[in-house]
């Protein structure tokens, strides 16, 4: 059987890097930046006030309290900058221009409160600087204030807004089609017949494409027909695709439409050393396009996507930190593993440290699936866990 490394670096080398595309900051949530960013301006951009209050000379308030006249009003957003002569104090609001001349800003509080046009009896002395932000305090003009390879969140995008870039230049996410194959399968919404099931890979695998910062075409599932199959796959080609990923059809069984119509068209079919997911396949189909083709238990199909596909689309697309968030914990329950594969359990961790399994290891075990916030691992060799060994915990959230 293939080691679980072998075929993770074999999908990874099948997946080219993406591109690189120009958005919108309203569409910039989750990308990761392809060039850096150098803010042309510096934040602030001009000395300002931190306060409400007076912009004064500390010289003038030697003694207080003082009282000063007050010719000018500087709201934020008054750019005509009214200098301050001496002896005298402009009312000032938070973010406005500090005028020339001043050095200070007195908080409102510190004041009788009076009006432009009047004069303000100040309380009490301040130094030079106070209540003022200086221009490039935090960002000086010229700075690379965001560095490829950075993924954009709120924060990152705020900033990018702030130093006054409209857009940004990200890695494109990659495109992947999801083809679902089973004569069982019915669409979600339809009744159910004896024998029948409804199709649920489709869904959840162009889920986990886009949670890993792909962009997922879901196709309408097949039955087990080697020229329906291809047929579909041909048409949806006529648009660009990065990655096909394909589930079902790949086992020993009678029927496997994946294999029979891949595996003399650049696929190659393995055995990996894992539990779930062991027949996987990977390849270039007719030398055009990577393809993935996963298994069509569901437990197995998830996992798999998570092991190889997710960290393969994520490492195309520029991403820093490809792998999931992995820590150590220790299993609530005693556990059993087969010899020679790699066990992924689902299970839940808690802020203890406590990992504890939800469901078995069958792969067909969905709702499980669903109830686990995380995978956790049990190494090839190890065929027997005693509660409160460490394992390996794979975050599945964030
Ligand atoms: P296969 O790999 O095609 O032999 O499928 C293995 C198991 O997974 C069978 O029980 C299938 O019915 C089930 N299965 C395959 N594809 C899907 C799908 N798209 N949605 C839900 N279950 C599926
Ligand atoms: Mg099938």
């Amino acid at each position: 059987m293939r080691p679980v490394e072998e075929h993770a670096a074999a999908v990874a080398a099948l997946i080219r890097a993406t591109g690189t595309e120009t958005v919108a900051l309203a569409r910039a949530r989750g990308r990761v930046l392809a060039a850096d960013l150098a803010s042309p301006v510096s934040l602030p951009p001009f000395d300002n006030s931190a306060m409400d209050g007076y912009a004064v000379r500390a010289a003038d308030l030697a003694s207080t309290p003082v009282t000063l006249p007050v010719p000018e009003d500087v709201p934020a957003g008054r750019v005509d900058g009214p200098p301050l002569a001496p002896g005298t104090a402009h009312r000032i609001m938070t973010g406005a221009a500090l005028p020339d001349g001043a050095d200070a800003v007195v908080q409102v509080e510190w004041t009788d409160g009076g009006l432009p046009g009047d004069a303000v009896r100040v309380d009490r002395h301040v130094e030079a600087g106070q209540s003022v932000r200086r221009a490039g305090d935090d960002v000086v003009a010229g700075q690379v204030v965001l560095t490829a390879g950075t993924v954009l969140g709120p924060a990152q995008i705020g900033l990018a807004a702030a130093v006054g870039a409209p857009e940004l230049t990200v890695h494109r996410r990659p495109r992947v089609l999801v083809l679902s194959t089973g004569s069982e399968l019915v669409a979600p919404g339809q009744p159910l017949r004896h024998g029948q099931i409804h199709e649920s890979n489709g869904p959840m695998l162009a889920a986990a494409v886009e949670d890993a910062g792909g962009e997922a075409r879901l196709l309408r599932f097949v039955p087990d027909d080697v020229d329906e199959f291809l047929t579909t796959l041909e048409a949806a080609l006529a648009e660009p695709t990065d990655l096909v990923v394909t589930s079902g059809g790949v086992s020993a069984g009678a029927y496997e439409v994946v294999k029979d119509a891949f595996a003399t068209r650049g696929i190659t079919f393995t055995k990996v050393a894992m539990q779930p997911g062991m027949p996987q396949g990977a390849g270039r189909y007719a030398d055009r396009v990577a393809v993935v083709t996963l298994p069509g238990n569901p437990v197995s199909s998830l996992v798999s996507f998570e092991v190889f596909v997710r960290p393969a689309l994520r490492r195309a697309a520029g991403h820093p930190h490809p792998d999931r968030a992995r820590v150590w914990a220790r299993v609530a329950e005693d556990l059993r593993s087969p010899d020679g594969r790699r066990q992924f359990r689902r299970g839940r961790l808690d802020l203890d440290g406590t990992v504890t399994p939800v469901g078995g290891a069958g792969s067909h075990l969905l709702a499980a699936l669903a109830h686990a916030d995380c995978l956790f691992v049990v190494p090839a060799e190890v065929t027997e866990v005693a509660a409160g060994s460490e394992v390996e915990v794979w975050l599945l959230d964030g």
